[in-house]
């Protein structure tokens, strides 16, 4: 009998991880990876390739450091559609591939809420290389003004106040001084504007430790517009609903930050999704489609404790990605598949390289001890889905000294 055929798409922290686990199984069937890049990146440290305070090396490792060649065809190729009827997945370059068991682990895209103007006159930071451009625009409105004078040049606008906008805020707002230095645009005038549509920032930590962060983030200068939906990116300003008014702040950068969406491949090939989602089963196959897992920022599972889905997490796509292998080995042997349970470790949050809040098992840490259990998450994850090397060459160790 023909070995069956597992793809994984996708070499984030789901699929990677997944990739790694079958790399340890002596399983009987034939593995194939399909990713777009030829590296790994850690979305989780975007933040700081968008701010400038590490080039995208620092958080990028080739797959070929990871991915076993003589165990798993790696296929550097650009997923268009899955196609659930035929069992196989149409790629950009390549031809059809056709499948037994598929894990679909395509993470993230940004969430534009059709609110006119975002996709021109924004700035996303959801791959290496948007987050890149991110940096080279604030970079060269920050250094234009020495010609131009133009006080927008120095004005950032950062719209949503979610924990991506406050981790870039906290990075940008250590940097600013080192890049006042750099293109001599004088640091009293740069005005950073962060628009939130909710009454309430950092909700879910209890408001001693949101004050904590937004307080840090005022005394470096950001200015907070909260309860003030923002309705259209012009360029060159955010438009947002303060009470019955429409207001305007003029910024020459704005950084688009209001929440993300499942990759758009997801709804392209009909699954029954929201913002991308699709709501798996316990075991995290798809209904109706039992040979398709799908994990990380494409699925959503329930939390029966208040009754929504988890936040899209790299914590929660790397124990999905466990579960996924044991699944997998199981629908093998014709066994029954296991459930998927959460308990969440924990939530931190960045406000700069050595600052952050957290929630640990109940208790909240903020300030130093804070940022450590951050940079500890982090190579935690590098070794998840990485190796030992990787975790030399990439962990973060600064707070060893
Ligand atoms: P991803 O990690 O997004 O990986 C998806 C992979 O699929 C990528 O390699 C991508 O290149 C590839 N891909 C995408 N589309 C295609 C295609 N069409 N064809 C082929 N390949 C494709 N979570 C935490 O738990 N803790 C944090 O501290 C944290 N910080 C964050 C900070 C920032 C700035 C951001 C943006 C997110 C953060 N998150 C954090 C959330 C976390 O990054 C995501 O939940 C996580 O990356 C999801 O993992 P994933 O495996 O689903 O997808
Ligand atoms: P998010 O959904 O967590 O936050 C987006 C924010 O934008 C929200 O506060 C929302 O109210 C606001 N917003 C939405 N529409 C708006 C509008 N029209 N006008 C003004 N404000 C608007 O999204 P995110 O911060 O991009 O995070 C994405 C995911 O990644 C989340 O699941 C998050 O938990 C995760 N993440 C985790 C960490 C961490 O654990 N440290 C860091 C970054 C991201």
């Amino acid at each position: 009998m023909a070995k069956k055929k597992i793809v994984v798409l996708g070499a984030g922290y789901g699929g990677l991880r997944v990739i790694k686990g079958l790399q340890k199984k002596h399983l009987d069937a034939e593995i194939v990876l399909v990713n777009k890049n030829s590296y790994h990146y850690e979305a989780t440290y975007l933040h700081e390739v968008a701010a400038g305070t590490h080039d995208s090396d620092k958080i990028c490792f080739d797959l070929k450091q990871v991915v076993n060649e003589k165990k798993v065809t790696f296929i550097q190729d650009t997923v268009e559609k899955i196609n659930k009827d035929s069992k196989t997945v149409s790629l950009q370059k390549g031809n059809d591939l056709s499948y037994d068991y598929l894990v679909v682990a395509l993470g993230f895209e940004s969430e534009s809420f059709n609110i006119p103007g975002v996709e021109e006159n924004s700035l996303c930071l959801v791959d290496i290389p948007t987050a890149t451009a991110a940096r080279k625009h604030l970079e060269a409105q920050l250094a234009n003004y020495a010609t131009s004078k133009d006080v927008n040049d120095l004005s950032i606008a950062v719209c949503g106040a979610g924990f991506t906008s406050i981790e870039y805020l906290g990075e940008l707002t250590n940097l600013l001084p080192k890049l006042a230095k750099k293109y001599g645009f004088p640091l009293e005038q740069v005005k950073i504007t962060c628009i939130e549509a909710m009454d309430k920032l950092l909700p879910m930590f209890p408001e001693k430790l949101s004050n904590y962060a937004i307080d840090k983030l005022k005394t470096r200068g950001v200015t907070f517009c909260v309860g003030t939906p923002i309705k259209e990116i012009k360029s060159g300003a955010v438009v947002y609903q303060k009470g019955e008014q429409l207001e305007e702040v003029a910024a020459n950068t704005i950084i688009w930050t209001t929440g993300v969406k499942g990759s758009s491949v997801i709804e392209g090939s009909g699954f029954d999704a929201r913002r991308g989602r699709v709501m798996v089963n316990e075991d995290l196959t798809v209904p109706s489609n039992e040979e398709i897992f799908m994990i990380g920022d494409v699925s959503a599972v329930m939390n029966k404790e208040n009754n929504r889905p988890y936040p899209t997490t790299a914590q929660i796509a790397l124990k999905q990605a466990d579960t996924v292998v044991v699944n997998l080995e199981a629908k093998l042997n014709n066994k029954a598949t296991q459930a998927f349970s959460f308990t969440s470790a924990g939530t931190v949050c960045s406000i700069g390289d050595n600052e952050a809040i957290a929630e640990v098992g109940g208790k909240h840490f903020k300030g130093y001890l804070a940022s450590v259990m951050k940079k500890g998450v982090a190579d935690k994850s590098l070794l998840q889905v990485g190796s030992a090397n990787v975790l030399l060459k990439k962990g973060r160790f600064d707070f060893y000294h």
